[in-house]
C-alpha cells in the first residue's frame, strides 16, 4: 500500500482544477494585455478569477496580487509595507515570531540590511503566541506584525483578531494564511490584517501559483520590476492558466470546505487515537483543542526512542508512507524543526517528530495501515 499523508507539503491536483486549466494552455494562449481578442479571453479569465477569489476571503478585487506562490506573496508583502512604511513614517521595528515559515523568518533578517530590526513574540508551550509577549513588543516604532494562521508543522491556530486593537494607524497586521486558506474560513475583515498569504498548491491547485491580499491604503511597493501587470506591483506576464486553476481550486473549496473538514477530522482523531493506544505517553502530540484537523505532528519521546528522523522517515518511505518532518526539506538534509524547538521542546525531541498530513481523499483504511507501519517500526526502535 502507498499512503500520501504529507498534504501540507503539497497536494495532487483536482481533476477539475486540471480541466479548467488546459484550455488556458492549448486555445487560449493570448498575453493578457495584449488589445486583440485572444488576449482580452486571458484578461477576463484572470479578472473573473480575481473576483471570485476576493468574494471568497471578503476583500476587493484590486487587493488582490497574484504571485508565484506563498514564498512570492510573504516577501513581496513583508519587503513592500516594510520598507515603504519605514521611508513614509521612519518606524523601523517589526515584529514575528520564531515558529514562522522560513519565507517569513528569511525576509524579516534579510531586512536588517535595510535597517529594520525585527523582535520576536514569545510562543507559549502549545505553540500558540503569547499575547502578552505580543502587547510588550508594540512600541510607537513598531511597523509591521507578521504572525500566522495556521502553523504548518504543527498545526496549531492562533488567534489573530485581537491583534488589530493594539496597533495604531501606520501599523499593519500581515497574517500568514497558507495553511488556513481554503480549509478554514478566511475573512480579512473578521481577522482584521492588512495583509495575507496564500497558495494555491495546499488546496488540490496547481503548484507555482498563490496571491497576496493587500487591503487598500496599505503602503506597499513592487517586489518585481518591469511591468503594469498586477497595478504596476508584480510586473510579468500573467500566468493565466494557473491563476484559472486557483480560481477553480477555490471554487471547489467554497462549496466543500466544510465536509473536508469533518473527513479530516475523522482522519485525524482516528489516527490520535491509534497512536495513543499504541504508543501511551511515550510519546506527545503536538496538538491543542482548536489544532486543524489537517495536521497531526507526534513525536517519538527521546527517552524511550532512539530518535533519528532521516532514518526514520525513511524507513516510513520503505513501508509506504509518505510522511515529513514538518517542512518540506530544501536543502537535502534534515536539520531539526525549528518549530519544535521554538515551542520549547530538545534537539533529540525535535529528531524524534514527524508530521502527518491529510487529504479529504484519505481513507480509514489507510490510517489502519499507517498504524501498523508505526506500531513495528516505533517498536524496533526502542531504546
Ligand atoms: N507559509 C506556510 C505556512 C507554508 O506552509 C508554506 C509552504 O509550505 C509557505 C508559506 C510557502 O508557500 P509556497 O510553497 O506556495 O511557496
Amino acid at each position: 500500500m502507498q499512503v500520501y499523508f504529507d498534504n501540507a507539503s503539497t497536494t495532487k491536483i483536482d481533476s477539475r482544477v486540471l480541466d479548467a486549466m488546459l484550455p488556458f494552455l492549448k486555445e487560449n494562449y493570448g498575453n493578457a494585455s495584449s488589445i486583440h481578442s485572444f488576449g482580452s479571453k486571458t484578461r477576463v479569465a484572470i479578472e473573473s478569477s480575481r473576483e471570485l477569489i476576493a468574494d471568497f476571503i471578503g476583500a476587493i478585487p484590486s487587493e488582490i496580487y497574484f504571485t508565484s506562490g506563498g514564498t512570492e506573496a510573504i516577501n513581496f508583502i513583508i519587503n513592500g509595507i516594510a520598507k515603504t512604511n519605514f521611508l513614509e513614517s521612519g518606524k523601523n521595528e517589526l515584529i514575528t515570531s520564531k515558529i514562522e515559515h522560513k519565507a517569513v523568518l528569511d525576509t524579516h533578517k534579510n531586512l536588517e540590511h535595510s535597517g529594520l530590526k525585527t523582535k520576536f513574540v514569545k510562543i507559549n508551550n502549545d505553540g500558540h503566541f503569547n499575547i502578552d509577549s505580543l502587547k510588550n513588543n508594540i512600541t510607537e516604532k513598531t511597523s509591521l506584525i507578521s504572525l500566522m494562521h495556521t502553523n504548518n508543522e504543527i498545526g496549531t491556530v492562533n488567534d489573530i483578531e485581537p491583534i488589530f486593537n493594539h496597533l495604531n494607524e501606520d501599523q499593519f497586521l500581515f497574517c500568514d494564511c497558507v495553511q488556513a486558506f481554503g480549509k478554514s474560513i478566511i475573512d480579512v475583515n473578521k481577522l482584521k490584517v492588512h495583509a495575507l498569504s496564500a497558495s494555491a498548491h495546499k488546496i488540490y491547485g496547481p503548484k507555482g501559483i498563490g496571491f497576496a491580499f493587500v487591503k487598500s491604503g496599505t503602503p506597499l511597493s513592487p517586489l518585481i520590476f518591469g511591468g503594469s501587470q498586477e497595478r504596476s506591483r508584480r510586473g510579468g506576464t500573467e500566468n493565466v492558466a494557473s491563476i484559472v486553476g486557483l480560481a477553480e481550486a477555490v471554487r471547489i473549496a467554497k462549496t466543500e470546505m466544510e465536509e473536508n473538514h469533518v473527513l479530516a477530522s475523522k482522519l485525524n482523531a482516528n489516527l490520535q487515537k491509534g497512536i495513543k493506544q499504541v504508543f501511551g505517553d511515550k510519546i506527545s502530540i503536538n496538538a491543542t483543542e482548536n489544532n486543524t484537523p489537517y495536521i497531526l505532528s507526534i513525536t517519538f519521546k527521546n527517552e524511550y526512542f532512539r530518535n533519528d528522523i532521516d532514518t526514520f522517515l525513511m524507513a516510513l518511505d520503505i513501508n509506504g508512507v509518505a510522511a515529513s518532518q514538518g517542512s518540506a526539506c530544501t536543502s537535502g538534509t534534515i536539520k531539526p524543526s525549528h518549530v519544535i524547538l521554538g515551542i520549547g521542546e530538545s534537539v533529540e525531541d525535535a529528531n524524534g517528530t514527524i508530521r502527518f498530513s491529510f487529504n479529504p481523499k484519505n481513507t480509514i483504511q489507510e490510517v489502519d495501515y499507517v498504524l501498523g507501519v508505526l506500531e513495528k517500526l516505533g517498536k524496533q526502535n526502542l531504546k
